[in-house]
């Protein structure tokens, strides 16, 4: 039936790994080659005249010491090389300016086109400007910083339109700075930057990109197809083997080599299927036990039945009580399937009452009277004291009747079942032991398992359905009882459980008798 649901269940739908993976290496290659493009191309021309306004500054600064100086031409000349610069200086004097230095590291000699009312112009501006001025010219004749100083006549115009039209490699930065000299006269020192190589450069970097691009794309891709490869694979054989345990091939292995988390998942697969195989293996068991033993006592009623109503003299009260002895057992299976299907499903939760368990061991070893007095069993109870428990009466009489049972049905040749009541630190024992053959100990953890059976051969008298311990267990976890078993091959075991002790109940004296 399991089988069958799984076959009918629909195959699942959604995006595979695969997809899944290409996607987010898509996103994740996108967010790089977005950084990138970002850094290296569109935000490339703003960062190059950052660092080139502060060179200029510095270069400017360090000129600014040497003006009246005799190495000024030392010192221009390395500025300029070391930044790529044209470095102009002139001494203006009250009868006319002097052009002091004139070197050009950029090669366009751009600072040398200009007139004199464009050098004016400049000198102006940086002397309402604290002696300094920045502004980025093109040689188109447009000011491009603050439009305000308009350089339309410049003999490198070309009158090529608006700015947006300008290329960079036709922008120039120039940088004022007025100096007053030891000589007392003000220098102005005139440097001037192209933009070229960072157009160039841009460029460069844009055809790298492209080819960055499309290698980070093609890697991604081989990327994808490896680990999905590395991270399916595994499943894909995980999926295959649940489908065999599905169709109920127990024998179906997991295997996840791969990766720490599927071989964990196959661990977990493995052992569920070892689980569902003892099940399945338990439950037909029962099945064959139970068959058993509900056809043999049917076959004794029918049997008994039909020889009392055809045989008048046979109608005795010993065949009578066959009849009743058998359906007394009938009952009995039936009733322990029941209980443990409810204590199973939750259907069955405990009423807890205060009350005498010596009491109820009393009670229990009361249905043993027969055997005691007719086949020589020595069932005896140790106990120095009434002990009090809060706990379901009913179910606890189950626990008390399927151990001293199995105890009765598993001791030995002195047919001797001893059960001891202890009473310590506010808890109270009860052990029932029998003077069997023992449990081996891997035996011992899964006798509490449902259908479980030591003796896999099938003997009515003796053993019952493998049902006792399991519904001792629900029971007694049920109360958050511990418990557990002790045994010595060849001597015997001892099962036990323990409840907390409760006060025995304030009796209060009988009115009815009071009053007589
Ligand atoms: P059963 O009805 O077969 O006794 P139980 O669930 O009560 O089923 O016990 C499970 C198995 O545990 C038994 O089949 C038996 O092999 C073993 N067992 C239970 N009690 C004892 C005992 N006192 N001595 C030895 N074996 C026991």
């Amino acid at each position: 039936m399991r089988a069958e649901n799984l076959r009918r269940h629909p195959r699942a739908s959604g995006i595979s790994i695969r997809w899944k993976l290409v996607v987010y290496m898509t996103l994740f290659v996108a967010i790089i080659l977005l950084v990138t493009w970002l850094f290296q191309i569109v935000l490339l021309d703003a960062f190059f005249r950052a660092v080139k306004k502060n060179e200029m500054r510095e270069a400017a600064d360090a000129l600014a010491v040497k003006v009246a100086s005799d190495d000024l031409q030392t010192a221009a000349y390395g500025e300029a090389i070391d930044h790529s610069l044209c470095v102009t200086i002139f001494r203006i004097a009250e009868n006319g300016s002097e052009r002091m230095v004139n070197i050009d590291a950029t090669g366009s000699n751009f600072t040398v086109t200009l007139s004199p009312e464009h050098l004016g112009k400049l000198y102006n501006k940086a002397l309402e400007n604290e002696g300094t001025y920045f502004s980025r010219i093109a040689f188109g004749g447009f000011e491009v910083s603050d439009g305000s100083i308009s350089f339309d006549n410049l003999p490198f115009s070309d009158e090529r339109g608006t700015e947006k039209k300008i290329p960079t490699k036709n922008m120039r930065m120039v940088y004022v700075k007025l100096v007053q000299g030891t000589d007392d006269s003000t220098y102005m020192i005139l440097l001037d930057a192209s933009l070229q190589p960072l157009d160039s450069t841009v460029r460069t970097l844009g055809t790298q990109f492209l080819w960055i691009a499309g290698i980070i794309l093609i890697a991604a891709l081989i990327m994808v197809f490896l680990l999905y490869r590395k991270i399916s694979s595994p499943i894909i054989r995980m999926n295959e083997s649940a489908k065999q345990l599905a169709r109920g091939n127990y024998d179906a292995v997991f295997s996840g080599k791969g990766y720490r988390e599927t071989r964990e998942l196959a661990d977990t697969l493995n052992y569920a299927s070892h689980e569902l195989s003892r099940l399945d293996r338990l439950q037909k068991e029962l099945i064959a036990n139970i068959s058993h033993d509900l056809r043999t006592p049917l076959t004794m009623i029918k049997g008994y039945g039909e020889v009392m109503r055809d045989l008048p003299g046979e109608n005795t009260p010993e065949n009578m009580q066959v009849i009743i002895d058998e359906t007394t057992r009938l009952s009995e299976l039936v009733n322990d399937l029941l209980d443990l299907s409810k204590l199973q499903s939750g259907a069955r939760a405990p009423e807890f009452s205060l009350f005498d368990l010596t009491d109820a061991v009393h009670e229990v070893m009361k249905r043993y009277d027969t055997l005691i007095k007719h086949r020589g069993y020595h069932v005896s109870f140790d106990f120095d004291r009434e002990a009090y428990v809060a706990a379901d009466r009913g179910m606890l009489l189950q626990v008390l009747y399927n151990l001293i049972n199995n105890a009765v049905n598993y001791t030995g040749e002195d047919k001797t079942v001893t059960i001891k009541q202890t009473v310590f630190n506010s808890r109270v024992r009860i052990s029932v032991s029998d003077t069997g053959k023992g449990i081996e100990p891997e035996e011992m953890p899964l006798i509490w398992d449902r259908y479980y059976k030591v003796d896999k051969v099938h003997k009515r008298a003796t053993v019952g359905t493998g049902l006792g311990l399991s519904i001792v267990k629900g029971i007694l976890e049920l109360h958050h009882a511990a418990y557990g078993v002790n045994s010595t091959i060849g001597k015997g075991s001892i099962f036990w459980f323990e409840l907390p002790l409760t006060e025995a109940p304030v009796c209060l004296p009988d009115q009815s008798t009071a009053e007589e």
